[in-house]
């Protein structure tokens, strides 16, 4: 190199120092593509969870090796959901009761630490867990307990902007990671066990200043720029009286980005409350008792909030199918453009990704009882014998008829995101196999307080196992692979192109397996149940892999028959870090 030639360069890479303004919005449009970092909730904006990266692969995984633990420490452990960001030669991670660090990559060692305070009353329905941060231009951000967005300097930890989303006396909190859009930071709500409305907002993301928001339940008003807009669908047109009021809906698992459609996707949870005859607006089955938009999938248009499509999984939902499960953008093997979601009601559902439109549902776990199929349209096939009762005012407790369902409200498939590798065109399902005995009971609304209207024991179906990951094909519905876990799976999975698919178990095993035949290649044992979501990354020429471990969610805290499967298991709060070092890369 000449002294000309390397006099440019100088120059180039100080003003590229001096220029930085850290993420940009090509950088989290490109976040799948780019190596180095991780930006996105989803490891890019269409959740894929899958990385390019093949410099750890099915021949060399045996040597991936520990290279930094992390504690989080305090007595706050409880179910650590979080997924990590990692970018400049930092990670962020959240943590259990709304905390955030900052951690240097090489070396594990903490650069700062943020702890929300949070009120006395906060009314988290599933344990006090947060799913992760975003990160654009020099802030990172986050979701609180008590319903409230942080934006936070990425270098200090120093908080640039607080704001509320929502009252968390009435039971709203926040625990998804928030979804960042050409400068905006947009959040859903969590609450839907408390008779609170679902909403979508959006702000901007330097001032925090709110730009739209709208509201998941029809009757309810958006708005846009500080003023009434549109409402959500039409004023009763699917729900009885007043009940949209206090219609639930919440869109607690954030939401995803379609650049190709240039539409927001975010899901909404159950009306409520779960007792569905108090929803019912006839018997005709004509949709009048549809209870829109709960239980459904929005695709939004992320300029004005406005809805562009909607598909609801479980019309008049009954069984707390929340329909907020993540939705993944690929692309079929005829090149058609389309979304995959595993739902809660134990369906796995291809949609199109232009209109949102039903093409295809195949069931993706065992003995599904409370409809037979989905029909052409994308509407379930009920078996109205297995709707729990109307509550039975002539007995002493009012209990209905009580009926076991499958599967159980914590779903076929929870909160846990799955993955797709565009290498094999497979889907990897962290699901369960359960069901559950389930009644209704009379409720009125009262606020803040639970609004279930409805009682439930939870039950395995099988005795050998509850968890199990599927490779799932979505041209066919075939299963091509099943693994089998004793306790409920509740972590995310990861694919890579090196063929690895990467998850942990309640149990703590952190593992990778074979992306085609699902055979084990190598575990870890973290020390405590694993309810993360795994990364991967590539640093000074080595491939890392992160996962958070820490055990808890929403499994202990509903007993029923599955608690001897989990009630020996152990809480944590770990950041484990994996490498493969260079010398051991080619080893085999
Ligand atoms: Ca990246
Ligand atoms: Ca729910």
């Amino acid at each position: 190199m000449n002294r000309f030639v390397l006099a440019a360069v100088v120059a180039i890479s100080c003003l590229g120092t001096a220029a930085t303004a850290g993420v940009t919005e090509q950088d989290l449009a490109n976040d799948e593509n780019s190596t180095a970092d991780v930006l996105t909730n989803g490891m890019g904006r269409h959740l894929q969870r899958y990385s390019p990266l093949e410099t750890l692969n099915k021949g060399n995984v045996e040597n991936l090796v520990p290279a930094w633990a992390f504690s989080l420490g305090g007595e706050k452990q409880r179910g650590q959901e979080s997924q990590p960001i990692v970018y400049d030669g930092v990670m962020y991670i959240t943590g259990s009761y709304s905390r955030m660090w900052a951690i240097d990559v090489k070396t594990g060692e903490e650069l700062w630490q943020y702890d929300a305070r949070l009120p006395e009353g906060i009314l988290p329905c599933c344990d006090v867990i947060n799913r992760g941060a975003a990160i654009y231009g020099d802030n990172v951000y986050f979701g609180t307990l008590d319903a409230r967005i942080v934006a936070l300097d990425r270098k200090t930890g120093k908080v640039v902007w607080n704001k509320k989303i929502a009252d968390y006396k009435e039971g709203y909190s926040y625990t998804a990671a928030p979804l960042i859009v050409n400068g905006l930071v947009i959040t859903g709500n969590s609450g839907g066990e408390f008779g609170i409305v679902g909403e979508v907002q959006a702000r901007d993301a330097e001032t925090g200043e709110l730009v739209w928001t709208r509201p998941t339940i029809e009757g309810h008003m958006g708005t846009l720029n500080g003023e009434e807009s549109t409402m959500t669908g039409t004023l009763n047109a699917s729900w009885p009286g007043d009940m949209w009021k206090t219609g639930g809906g919440a869109t607690w698992l954030g939401g995803s980005y379609d650049i190709d459609t240039d539409t927001l996707v975010f899901g909404a949870g159950n009306p409520a409350p779960w007792n569905s005859w108090l929803r019912n607006a006839g018997e005709k089955n004509d949709g009048t008792g549809d209870n829109l938009y709960a239980a459904s999938r929005l695709g939004i248009d992320p300029k004005t909030g406005e809805i562009k499509w909607h598909f609801q999984t479980t019309p008049r939902e009954g069984w707390d199918f929340d329909g907020v499960n993540e939705v993944i953008a690929f692309t079929d093997k005829d090149g058609n453009k389309r979304f995959a979601t595993a739902d809660r009601n134990g369906f796995f559902y291809i949609l199109n990704r232009e209109d949102g439109k039903f093409i295809a549902a195949y069931p993706f776990v065992k003995d599904i009882s409370w409809a037979s199929g989905i029909d052409e349209n994308g509407r379930p096939i009920y078996n109205e014998e297995n709707r729990p009762g109307a509550p039975n005012a002539s007995s002493d407790d009012g209990k209905g008829q009580q009926v076991f369902a499958v599967p159980s409200f914590l779903g076929g498939k929870n909160w846990m995101p799955m993955s797709y590798s565009q290498k094999t065109g497979l889907f990897y399902v962290p699901s369960n196999e359960w069901g559950m005995d389930i009644w209704n009971e009379p409720i009125s609304y009262k606020k803040g307080a639970a609004y279930l209207g409805a009682g439930f024991t939870i039950k395995p179906l099988f005795e050998d196992y509850i968890g199990s990951l599927k490779a799932m094909d979505p041209n066919t519905g075939e299963v091509k692979w099943e693994y089998k876990n004793d306790a409920p799976l509740w972590g995310g999975t990861m694919a890579t192109a090196g063929g690895l698919v990467f998850f942990g178990t309640p149990e703590g095993k952190f593992i990778a397996l074979d992306d085609e035949t699902g055979e084990e290649l190598w575990s870890f044992q973290t020390g405590s149940g694993i309810v993360g979501q795994p990364i991967t990354w590539e640093q000074d020429g080595e491939q890392y892999v992160t996962v958070m471990s820490g055990w808890g969610g929403a499994v202990p805290l509903w007993g029923g028959e599955v608690a001897k499967h989990v009630n020996y298991l152990n809480q944590g709060g770990m950041v484990w870090t994996f490498r493969l070092p260079k010398k051991l890369a080619s080893a085999n």
